[in-house]
C-alpha cells in the first residue's frame, strides 16, 4: 500500500453520494424535504422518465442568499445544526448538509433562488468534478433545482436502475411519505408532462390522505389515539375487511418523518390478528410523537429506521391503541379464512392410493343420473315417496359411493366423498388452488394459452404509475388469458380473465391492482422462480375468485382435476388439501 491520501472533495463525494442516492426516489426525497425545511408552502415536482432524465423540485420557501446558493452544494454545509447539541433536538428533515453535494456529485444540477427579501435571484450549476458557476438571474421567491442526468458519470449505477415503472413507484413513494406529513402545503407531482398528482392544502390529514389515495379511503379507516408516557400516538387505521393481499399503505411517523419498522408493524398486525385472513395486510397511517431526545432518526444515512429508546413498551402501547380502535368500531372478520395458519408438511400420502383404488372398484349397474339428495328427491308425485326412499336408502347410498357423481359439496368450503378407507374431505379452495397452479406453470413455461372467460368490459382507472407496469407487462398477461386493453393515460379495460378467475361485482379493480403488484414484485426473480411464485399467486388469486361449487357435478369435477394434478396433497405453499375421516373415526362416531 502506498502513501496515505485525503480524498479530494469530489470524489469525498462521490463515494457519499453512493449512500444518500441510491435512484431517483432518493433524489425526490432530499429535494422535497428541503423545501419542506424552507417553510414553502407549496412545493411541485417535475420528472421526465421516472427520474432519470429529470428531477425538479420548486418551492415557494425562504430561499437563498447568491453566497449560500454556492455554498450549499459543499459537503457538510447546513443551516440546520450549529452544535452537537442541536443533533438531538432535530427539527427539520436535513442536518447533516450532505444531500445536496451527494445529488452534484453524480449528476448536472441547475440552481435558481431567490429570497423574498432581495430583488435579483441566482442560478448555480454544478456537474460531477466541476466548480459550481454562478450568475445572477431574475427568478420568483423560493427555489428550484433540477437534476438531470443522474449517474450519467457512473454507468453501472445507471444501468443498475430498474424499470420506469418500477423507479416512478419509489419516486411516488417517496412523494407519498412528504405529502403524508404535511396536508399544510399544496404539492403536485407530474411525470413526462401528466399530473399524477394534485393535491390542494388540505383541512386535516383525513383529506390528505384522501385525495392521495383515491376512493372511499375515509369511509375506510378509523381513528386512532392515545396519549402516554412513551408517546403520543395518532392517526388512522384500516377497516379489517379492506385489507388486501398487497402491502404500500402501511406508514409510520415519528415527528412528521416517515419510518420503516418491521417491529412495529407487528404491533399493528398482532392486533388485528384474527380479524383478517393470513396474507393480507391492513392499511395504516399511524403517526407517533415521543419526547425529542428519546428517539434516534440519526441511524442510517436514507434515514428511515429509527431507534426508539423504549420500543417494547412502545410496542404494546401501540398494540393496545389499535387493538381497542378495533374494539370500539366493532370491526369484526369478515371473510372467511384459514384459522390453521400453520404450513403442514407432507405426510404419507395415502388419499390419493385411496381415491384412485376405489376406482377400481367393481362397478354395478345403477341409474347414474339419479341423485338421491338432489332436489327432485324431495318433491312428490312420480318420485319416491319418503318411505321408498327410505327404504332404499341403503342400496342408493352403495350406489352412490360407486358412481361417476359421488361428491357432495358440504357448507361453501368442503367438498366430501367416500373413498375406501373412509370419507375424504377437500378443500375447495385449496383444490382450486393446486388446480390453477400447475395449470398456470404449464401455461407459463410452455406459453400455452389458458383459456378465457369473457366478461362484460370494465372501465377501470388505475392511475399513470400502475398503468406503466401495466404496459410493461401486457403480452405477459395476454399470454396468461387476460383480455386487459389500456385506455388513455391511466386506465385499462377488463374484458377477459383466464378460467378461474372471477372479477364481476366492482372486482375488476382490486383484481388488476393485485396482479400488476404481483407482476412487480417479481421482476428482479429469476425467470424459474419468478414462474412458480407468480404461478402461486395467480392461483391464489384465481382461487379467491368467487363462483361457487355448488352442484355434485361441480364436486366431482374439481376433485377429478386435483387427482390428475402432480401433487394432490398440498396447495403450492403446504397447506394440506385433502383429508380422510377413517371408518374407524367414523365407527367411533355412531358406534
Ligand atoms: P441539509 O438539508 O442536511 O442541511 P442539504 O445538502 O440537503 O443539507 O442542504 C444544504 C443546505 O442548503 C440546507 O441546510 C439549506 O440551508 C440549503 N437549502 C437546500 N435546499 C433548500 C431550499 N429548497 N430552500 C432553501 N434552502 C435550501
Ligand atoms: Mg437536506
Amino acid at each position: 500500500m502506498g502513501n496515505l491520501k485525503v480524498l479530494p472533495a469530489q470524489i469525498a463525494n462521490m463515494i457519499a453520494a453512493g449512500e444518500v442516492v441510491q435512484r431517483p426516489a432518493s433524489v425526490v426525497k432530499e429535494l422535497m424535504e428541503n423545501a419542506v425545511d424552507a417553510s414553502a408552502g407549496k412545493i411541485s415536482v417535475v420528472l421526465t422518465d421516472a427520474g432519470r432524465t429529470l428531477i425538479q423540485v420548486t418551492d415557494n420557501g425562504c430561499g437563498m442568499s447568491a453566497a449560500d446558493a454556492v455554498l450549499c452544494f459543499e459537503r457538510h454545509a447546513t443551516s440546520k445544526i450549529a452544535s452537537a447539541e442541536d443533533l438531538s433536538n432535530i427539527l427539520t428533515y436535513g442536518f447533516r448538509g450532505e444531500a445536496l453535494a451527494s445529488i452534484a456529485a453524480v449528476s448536472e444540477v441547475t440552481l435558481k433562488t431567490r429570497r423574498a427579501s432581495e430583488e435579483t435571484g441566482v442560478k448555480v450549476s454544478v456537474s460531477g468534478t466541476l466548480k459550481a458557476q454562478s450568475s445572477a438571474a431574475a427568478a420568483p421567491a423560493g427555489t428550484s433545482i433540477s437534476v438531470r442526468n443522474l449517474f450519467y458519470n457512473i454507468p453501472a449505477r445507471r444501468k443498475f436502475l430498474k424499470s420506469d415503472a418500477a423507479e416512478l413507484r419509489h419516486c411516488i413513494e417517496e412523494f407519498t411519505h412528504v405529502a403524508l406529513t404535511r396536508p399544510d402545503i399544496e404539492f403536485t407531482l407530474t411525470h413526462n408532462g401528466r399530473d399524477i398528482f394534485v393535491l390542494k392544502k388540505a383541512k386535516s390529514l383525513k383529506f390528505r390522505i384522501q385525495d392521495l389515495m383515491g376512493g372511499a379511503v375515509s369511509s375506510e379507516v378509523a381513528d386512532i389515539s392515545a396519549k402516554t408516557s412513551v408517546a403520543a400516538i395518532s392517526g388512522f387505521i384500516g377497516r379489517p375487511e379492506s385489507a388486501r393481499k398487497t402491502s404500500g399503505n402501511q406508514f409510520f411517523f415519528v415527528g412528521g418523518r416517515y419510518f420503516r419498522s418491521p417491529y412495529l408493524h407487528k404491533a399493528v398486525m398482532n392486533a388485528y390478528a384474527d380479524l383478517i385472513p393470513d396474507g393480507l395486510t391492513p392499511s395504516y397511517f399511524i403517526y407517533l410523537d415521543v419526547e425529542p431526545g428519546s428517539c434516534d432518526v440519526n441511524v442510517s444515512p436514507t434515514k428511515t429506521e429509527v431507534k426508539f429508546e423504549d420500543e417494547t413498551v412502545l410496542f404494546q402501547v401501540l398494540y393496545a391503541c389499535v387493538k381497542e380502535a378495533l374494539g370500539k368500531n366493532s370491526f369484526n372478520a369478515s371473510l372467511d379464512f384459514d384459522t390453521e395458519g400453520a404450513v403442514q408438511m407432507p405426510q404419507l400420502s395415502r388419499s390419493f392410493q385411496d381415491y384412485r383404488g376405489d376406482d377400481i372398484a367393481p362397478s354395478v349397474d345403477f341409474d347414474s343420473s339419479y341423485d338421491p339428495f338432489g332436489p327432485d328427491s324431495l318433491t312428490s308425485g312420480g318420485h319416491p315417496s319418503y318411505v321408498d326412499r327410505h327404504e332404499n336408502y341403503g342400496v342408493l347410498f352403495e350406489q352412490k359411493t360407486l358412481s361417476q357423481s359421488r361428491a357432495l359439496v358440504v357448507g361453501d368450503r368442503f367438498v366430501v366423498t367416500p373413498v375406501a378407507s373412509g370419507l375424504m374431505v377437500v378443500n375447495i379452495r385449496r383444490a382450486r388452488e393446486r388446480v390453477l397452479y400447475e395449470k398456470y406453470l404449464r401455461a407459463l413455461s410452455q406459453g400455452e394459452h389458458v383459456t378465457q372467460t369473457a366478461l362484460f368490459p370494465e372501465q377501470v382507472n388505475i392511475g399513470v404509475a400502475q398503468r406503466l407496469i401495466f404496459d410493461e407487462n401486457a403480452d405477459l398477461l395476454h399470454s396468461l388469458g387476460f383480455d386487459i386493453t389500456p385506455l388513455g393515460d391511466d386506465s385499462v379495460v377488463v374484458g377477459g380473465v383466464p378460467e378461474g378467475f372471477s372479477c364481476e361485482g366492482g372486482k375488476a379493480e382490486e383484481m388488476v391492482r393485485d396482479l400488476l403488484a404481483t407482476l412487480e414484485d417479481n421482476k428482479t426473480a429469476l425467470p424459474a422462480m419468478m414462474q412458480s411464485s407468480l404461478a402461486v399467486r395467480l392461483a391464489r388469486l384465481g382461487a379467491s375468485g368467487t363462483s361457487p361449487v355448488r352442484t355434485a357435478l361441480d364436486a366431482q369435477a374439481l376433485i377429478d382435476s386435483l387427482f390428475v394434478c402432480d401433487n394432490s396433497e398440498l396447495t403450492p405453499e403446504g397447506h394440506r388439501i385433502v383429508n380422510i375421516i377413517s371408518m374407524e373415526e367414523l365407527d367411533k362416531k355412531l358406534l
